[in-house]
């Protein structure tokens, strides 16, 4: 993703607004700063009495809030006196103390009139002051925390909503993300490898944003809306923005979910202030990602959890997209993955009414996506970009330029000066399987059944017509997995039964080869048994591959039974469908563990060798087997049979 790099918000800056907060702060320390330096030096009675009570030097007293006695010094009589440091505060109070009630220290007051024999006493304010500073603390101090909460909680919510920084003024507005195309980073159908026939599809929105009265003339309408279908990181967002980079237009990009908030209204006003802003700039691109979450359909079992909020957001889009004309300039872009789960009503004519399917990369697309993401590394000569695409079958654009990205980052930690094909090889594993993870304390006997279960998976889809072609076999753990073996899929659009079964066969390889070896299974065969059996129901429930169940099947396209709780067959069906796949799965089993008694010399030999090595490409697994008996090259697809 290049958002980071060319994101541009249009949000203010916070700062400023809080900036009187900073003067009051500022104001409440100088006022506490000079109250001290005012403040009078405490006295004890006792001293009060021998050294200023009884000389006669002071002033007034006042006596302030009945607690505090604050003594003023007469001045004139202070100077004649041999405390020259007393005249340093001439504007007084000099003195304070404290008492514990006026009645107590009138008494003493007059019980030392009485002992020094003083001719009258000092005169005597009652004064009350109030604390201005720290009550307007008291009341305001919980006020702030809630404030500073209330901050903290919208500029969380606006951090999982994918943006930074919200500030609670602008909650119900709509924070998207506007692209300023005119910079030199602008992205255009260059930066967009293979999905030539969307770029196709696509190119008349260009036209039109970049010269609407061309159509119009004619009296035709403009689509309103378009809808990007397709897996995650096939490059929904990259086409969009390459739209509005190549008609030169703004983008404005915000995510579905983003308009999902927990409370109700914010969603509906998010959406008419984001077609606010998008006219005010048009023509324009809106780019809405992750439609689903809002565009869910209606009403189904499913969206009967979540709130009414979402509905509403829903209702408030649609109403925007019909109110605005064709000839406004807005053209509004979505991404999904999903495009049966959206409402109806949004795929209406004058709606999203124009679907472009983005589908993973081909081996071509591969290549070209790859070249795109070579361009700005640096490379050694070894490269072969052919060998990367043939590698990677299955791998979405995003995870090609991640390898792209992490082959950059391996070959940098080296200290090399260019990028080898070694490193590409080496992100392509870590993409695939996850980090190696060599800490991880395996014990002799647990590598031995790790060694014979992957040797029971290579030598198995070794010797089965239809399984696909294997690379390499590795017992190094990676990520969650102890050992893999990889293998490279032929592209196909159609499956037949009998790929199917060596696929099947093949996946319990790992376990018919500890089964046969050691007389005892372990738990190392989860993945390969869910996977298992998945498929095998599969082959059953939806592709009609049981001669029992004949050619019915119970997918559903348009996702309804998903909501439903009912199951779209009786129990007798249903118990067919177990007792159908236990039949294949058993089959399957029987079958790998056949190859592997048949072979089983070569098993031990392969075995041994990656406790040995670890890791064994093909060229060794042609050593320990023999030629590949199938090549997978000839294989021709038989449809029906
Ligand atoms: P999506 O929106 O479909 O999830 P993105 O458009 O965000 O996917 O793609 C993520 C990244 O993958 C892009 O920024 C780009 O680097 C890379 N990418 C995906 N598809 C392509 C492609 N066809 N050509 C070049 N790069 C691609
Ligand atoms: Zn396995």
């Amino acid at each position: 993703m290049q958002k980071d790099k060319q994101e541009n918000n249009l949000k203010k800056p916070l700062g400023k607004k809080i900036n009187w907060f900073y003067i009051l702060l500022l104001a409440f320390f100088l006022i506490q700063f000079s109250t001290y330096w005012n403040s009078p030096e405490e006295i004890s009675w006792s001293k009060f009495e021998l050294e200023i009570l009884s000389k006669d030097l002071v002033g007034h007293i006042e006596v302030v809030n009945k607690e505090r006695v604050e003594v003023f010094l007469n001045s004139e009589k202070i100077a004649q006196e041999e405390h020259p440091e007393w005249l340093k505060k001439t504007r007084g109070p000099q003195f304070y103390f404290t008492i514990g009630s006026v009645e107590t220290f009138e008494n003493k007051l007059a019980s030392v009139q009485e002992k020094y024999q003083l001719s009258n006493l000092p005169e005597i304010k009652y004064i009350t002051r109030t604390n201005w500073i720290g009550n307007i603390l008291a009341w305001m101090l919980p006020l702030v925390i809630i404030v500073l909460l209330w901050y903290y909680m919208f500029s969380l919510s606006g951090r999982m909503g994918g943006r930074g920084g919200a500030s609670p003024f602008d909650f119900g507005k709509s924070r998207p993300t506007l692209f300023d195309q005119t910079k030199k980073n602008k992205i255009t159908f260059d930066n967009v490898a293979g999905l030539e026939e969307a770029k196709v599809e696509v190119q008349e929105i260009v036209s039109f944003l970049k010269d609407p009265g061309f159509y119009t003339r004619l009296g035709a309408k403009i689509p309103k809306g378009v809808i990007l279908v397709g897996p995650p990181g096939t490059g929904k967002t990259l086409l969009a923005k390459a739209v509005a980079g190549e008609a030169q237009v703004p983008f404005f990009h915000i995510s579905g979910s983003e308009f999902v908030e927990m409370f109700v209204g914010v969603g509906a006003s998010r959406v008419r202030d984001l077609f606010k802003k998008a006219k005010a700039k048009a023509p324009s691109i809106i780019f809405i990602d992750e439609i689903d979450a809002i565009g869910r359909a209606r009403g189904s079992a499913l969206s009967m959890r979540s709130n009414d909020e979402r509905e509403s957001t829903l209702n408030q889009l649609l109403a925007e997209m019909d109110g605005f004309g064709t000839n406004t300039g807005v053209i509004v872009l979505a991404a999904t993955n999903r495009a049966d789960v959206l409402d109806k009503a949004l795929l209406r004519p004058g709606r999203f009414d124009r679907h472009i399917y983005l589908e993973l990369p081909s081996r071509t697309e591969r290549l070209a996506i790859f070249k795109v993401h070579l361009k700005p590394l640096i490379l050694a000569s070894d490269i072969e970009v052919e060998v990367l695409a043939a590698q990677t079958p299955g791998f979405s654009g995003a995870d090609i330029a991640n390898i792209c990205n992490e082959a950059a980052l391996i070959a940098a930690r080296r200290k090399k000066d260019a990028i080898e094909m070694k490193d590409f090889m080496e992100a392509t594993d870590r993409i695939i399987s996850g980090l190696e993870k060599k800490s991880k304390i395996i014990s002799d006997e647990e590598k031995k059944i790790i060694a014979f279960h992957e040797a029971g998976h290579a030598t198995v889809s070794w010797f089965l017509e239809h399984a696909d072609e294997l690379m390499k076999v590795s017992i190094v753990p990676r990520g969650k997995s102890l050992g893999s073996a990889w293998y490279l899929p032929e592209e196909q659009q159609l499956y037949t039964r009998a790929q199917f079964m060596d696929r099947l066969c093949t996946a319990l390889g790992g376990r018919a080869a500890e089964e046969l070896v050691f007389g005892e299974v372990s738990s190392g065969a989860l993945d390969d048994l869910e996977k298992v059996t998945k498929q095998a129901y599969m082959m059953v429930t939806y592709y009609g591959f049981s001669d029992k169940l004949g050619n019915t099947s119970f997918y559903d396209s348009s996702g309804q039974y998903e909501q439903s709780l009912q199951k779209p067959y009786s129990e007798a069906t249903a118990e067919l469908i177990d007792l159908e796949v236990r039949r294949l799965v058993d089959s399957a089993y029987a079958k790998a563990k056949t190859i592997l008694a048949q072979h089983r010399k070569a098993l031990k030999e392969l075995a041994e060798l990656l406790i040995q090595k670890e890791v064994v490409v093909k060229e060794d697994l042609e050593a320990i087997l023999g030629k590949r008996p199938a090549s997978t090259n000839d294989k021709s697809l038989t449809i029906a049979s």
